[in-house]
């Protein structure tokens, strides 16, 4: 009788998915406990590489406590246990909140942030440029009582101190002298400050003035061209009131109290030294009348007023950021190059200074 031959191709096939088995059961126990996640990249200046890697290996390996010195030693970390990272990711937080959350708050926040329930607002927040740990609980208070607005729209006002009362909680323009000054109800300027370039306005481009006809030369210079480009087209507006200084402001805003009272007052006149027209940038215009929004000259200088480098300061849609109702009538200076791109994004100057002029000087 013929001998069947062992089937040796099969014998090795049954062998070989043995052994995969036997290799691949502990790696599946092990990825039970390693922190499974894609590495993402906050825009946190503070970001940590190192922290970073500790996400790309398993848990419980010498690997991870070399990482973990590492952080300690460059004080990344602070007598943070390593487990807070298992904890935090267990509770659902990504990669980027723990890698955050270890950088920035301290062992009690950690702790606190651990015996709460998972919030997943964090995650977003963080990932804004503006956003700053200690003011988080502000944000929430913020969000809690305008439930309408966008994460972003919080965070960019309560960084405006917009969460504040009017005049609560106030910083000083250092550099009034700059076409980027932002002068608001939280920010003033001193008392002291007069601009040193100021000139003097023609008949024409400014009739029928209250308080002096001054103003900063180059402001004077291009709401001259302004005018006269308006003009051509029969749209006819002038100054009805420029610079006005500290104690003239003051006088000022105390006959509009008496007249009106303290609320009315504050939606339309500045304390002194919160007044943008103590710049020398800034010019209330008229044509016989005070023009309002909707106005054609206010339509013209909305289509146009950028290309001069004026912007509208208060306008009926920014009245929650600015804290003053519609003034069609207020026109600011900032120059060609910041008002093309208010005019493009179509946001406050307010809003405009904190995000895009505030962060790069604070970079400096
Ligand atoms: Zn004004």
């Amino acid at each position: 009788m013929k001998k069947k031959k062992p089937n040796y191709k099969l014998r090795r096939n049954i062998a070989k998915v043995i052994l995969v088995f036997i290799i691949l059961i502990p790696i599946f126990m092990i990825n039970k406990t390693k922190i499974m996640h894609a590495p993402l990249y906050i825009s946190n200046s503070k970001y940590s590489k190192t922290l970073d890697a500790f996400f790309q290996i398993n848990y419980n390996t010498n690997e991870t406590k070399d990482i973990l010195d590492k952080l300690k030693k460059n004080k990344k970390i602070d007598k943070v246990d390593s487990n807070y990272i298992v904890e935090l990711s267990n509770k659902g937080y990504s990669h980027n909140s723990i890698n955050y959350m270890l950088l920035n708050l301290t062992k009690t926040e950690l702790t606190k942030m651990l015996n709460k329930k998972y919030d997943k607002d964090f995650e977003k927040y963080i990932l804004l440029d503006l956003f700053e740990w200690k003011k988080y609980s502000r944000y929430k208070n913020y969000q809690n009582k305008n439930p309408k607005l966008t994460i972003d729209e919080v965070v960019t006002r309560v960084s405006l101190n917009l969460d504040k009362d009017q005049y609560e909680e106030t910083v000083e323009e250092k550099n009034p002298n700059s076409l980027d000054a932002l002068v608001n109800k939280h920010r003033y300027i001193s008392k002291d400050y007069v601009p040193n370039d100021l000139v003097d306005m023609e008949d024409g481009y400014a009739n029928n003035m209250f308080g002096v006809k001054e103003i900063r030369k180059e402001t004077y210079e291009q709401f001259k061209k302004m005018v006269d480009a308006a003009k051509k087209e029969d749209i006819v507006f002038y100054a009805e009131s420029a610079y006005r200084d500290y104690d003239y402001q003051k006088s000022l805003y105390n006959d509009y109290v008496e007249t009106n009272g303290q609320e009315e007052a504050d939606k339309y006149a500045a304390k002194a030294g919160f007044s943008e027209h103590q710049l020398g940038t800034t010019l209330d215009i008229a044509n016989i009348w005070t023009i309002e929004e909707g106005d054609k000259e206010y339509n013209w200088i909305e289509k146009n007023g950028y290309k001069y480098g004026f912007i509208f300061r208060y306008k009926k849609k920014f009245e929650d950021i600015t804290g003053y109702a519609e003034e069609g009538w207020h026109i600011r200076y900032v120059g060609v190059k910041t008002a093309t791109e208010i005019h493009k994004k179509g946001i406050s100057y307010d809003e405009y200074w904190i995000k895009y002029i505030n962060k790069k000087s604070s970079k400096n």
